[in-house]
């Protein structure tokens, strides 16, 4: 029988769980048997103490057995970002690596807090079907090579459960719960490879190089140790990504950036991430020789070719990648944030133009809210760039002017320096095999 107060107490006094005990600790949790306050006060005590490797490996075992699994009859890649701001990479990374051979199947969620969510973006393009059955995205990545599908509650049931008690005791912030709440689903929706953009800045939800590097060494451990092959990505959050933040004209960022004409950060990580993809997935002898199919992918146009097939596949509008401002619009209400003195951008705080895009409608301020896809900001300067009074440094679309009065305050979010102190810096620091 299951002693839920000596498993709370193993781990208040920093203890490990014998074997066993973790998956008789989910499946209890599954069948109603554990309160929810005696589950929160076992991850407040996990997040204080960490968790062992074994213990780590059962406890993600049981969480991605908890609901249904999918299961593809080849060997499927999928990619994850730990969350940033203007991050649009999935919408590019999956048809780029389909291009070029690659059978990716991507699972995505909604935004969460400060960052938007890939479901959400898609949400943008008329048609669009985000909720595809275990059944059709299995036959769809086989059928033309990749899908994108928001999660099922089918998979990872217990993931689900466990992850919406984090939310509220404040124990999101552990890494091995993070680790274990993200390759649970992986593992749930049968990847077998996985890349991982592990998000690093005041844009993320790790805020410093160290804190990513223990999180990507961490994710990178514990998928070997699932059986699953994965590349981690340690790349840069403290400016958003790319010009666009908010669902339509993310979406529209992407789109011009397949074409080769979008902002070169979106375009240099894009390619690092599908080119990992694509390598992991056996397209490509090795990393290098990937990054250069991916490029060539984006130039050639099949990357973009394989979008719409994607679109069109998922019930999208046929003409999206042709016509996008036929469907997407940026919302009509505008107002320029200017730079006030002469100099050098300094910093820029990308948590609160996150906040001020959620603010202006773009995200959830509670849960189930619905969004405007239309809102969102245009960042035109990067760190180190040179301003002059009176230049403009961000636009704001918005579709009220209350929503603006509510965003205002995140406005003021560049850092002016007298001299080129803030510099242009790494877009991908680091990258854990
Ligand atoms: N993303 C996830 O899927 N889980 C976490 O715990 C944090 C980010």
């Amino acid at each position: 029988m299951f002693d839920i107060l000596n498993f709370i107490d193993v781990k208040r006094i920093g203890g490990d769980h014998k074997s066993g005990e973790m998956k008789d600790f989910v499946d209890a949790c599954c069948s109603q048997k554990i309160a929810d306050c005696q589950i929160s006060s076992w991850l407040m005590a996990t997040c204080i103490s960490g968790l062992s490797d074994d213990n780590l490996l059962e406890f993600t075992s049981a969480l991605s057995e908890s609901g249904k699994t999918v299961s593809f009859p080849f060997e499927a890649v999928d990619k994850h970002s730990t969350g940033g701001v203007g991050d649009k990479l999935t919408l590019l990374v999956v048809p780029i690596a389909a291009s070029c051979g690659a059978k990716v199947a991507k699972l995505s969620g909604r935004g969460l807090g400060f960052t938007g969510g890939t479901v959400d973006k898609l949400e943008a393009i008329p048609g669009f079907n985000i909720s595809l059955s275990a059944d059709n995205f299995v036959a769809q990545v086989e059928k033309i090579g990749c899908a994108i599908s928001g999660h099922s509650s089918d998979l990872a049931p217990a993931e689900a459960k466990f992850y919406a008690l984090r939310d509220i005791t404040s124990t999101l912030s552990s890494v091995p719960l993070i680790a274990s709440s993200i390759v649970s689903k992986k593992v749930a929706g049968g990847a077998r490879s996985i890349v991982y953009d592990v998000k690093c800045g005041d844009g993320a939800f790790m805020q410093t190089l160290e804190s990513a590097k223990v999180l990507a060494k961490k994710l990178v451990s514990l998928s070997k140790a699932m059986g699953l092959k994965s590349v981690a990505v340690i790349s840069d959050m403290s400016q958003p990504l790319g010009v666009n933040v908010g669902n339509s004209l993310e979406v529209i960022e992407a789109l011009e950036t397949l074409r080769g004409h979008g902002p070169s950060d979106v375009y240099e990580l894009a390619a690092y991430c599908a080119g990992a993809m694509i390598y992991l997935s056996g397209n490509a002898p090795d990393l290098n020789a990937g990054v250069r199919a991916a490029r060539e992918s984006m130039g050639s146009g099949a990357a973009i070719g394989k979008f719409q097939e994607l679109i069109t596949e998922q019930g999208g509008v046929k003409d999206l990648c042709e016509s996008p401002l036929k469907y997407l619009k940026a919302a009509p209400l505008r107002r320029v944030v200017e730079c006030k003195e002469d100099g050098y951008i300094a910093s820029i705080n990308t948590r609160d133009i996150g906040e001020c895009v959620k603010r202006l409608g773009g995200g959830r301020i509670q849960k189930g809210n619905p969004i405007d896809i239309e809102v969102g900001v245009r960042v035109l300067k990067k760190r180190g760039d040179k301003v002059s009074k009176g230049e403009p440094l961000m636009e704001i679309y918005a579709n009220d002017d209350k929503k603006i009065i509510e965003a205002e305050p995140y406005f003021d979010v560049f850092s002016i320096g007298k001299t080129n102190d803030g510099g242009a810096q790494d877009l991908i620091f680091e990258v854990i095999q």
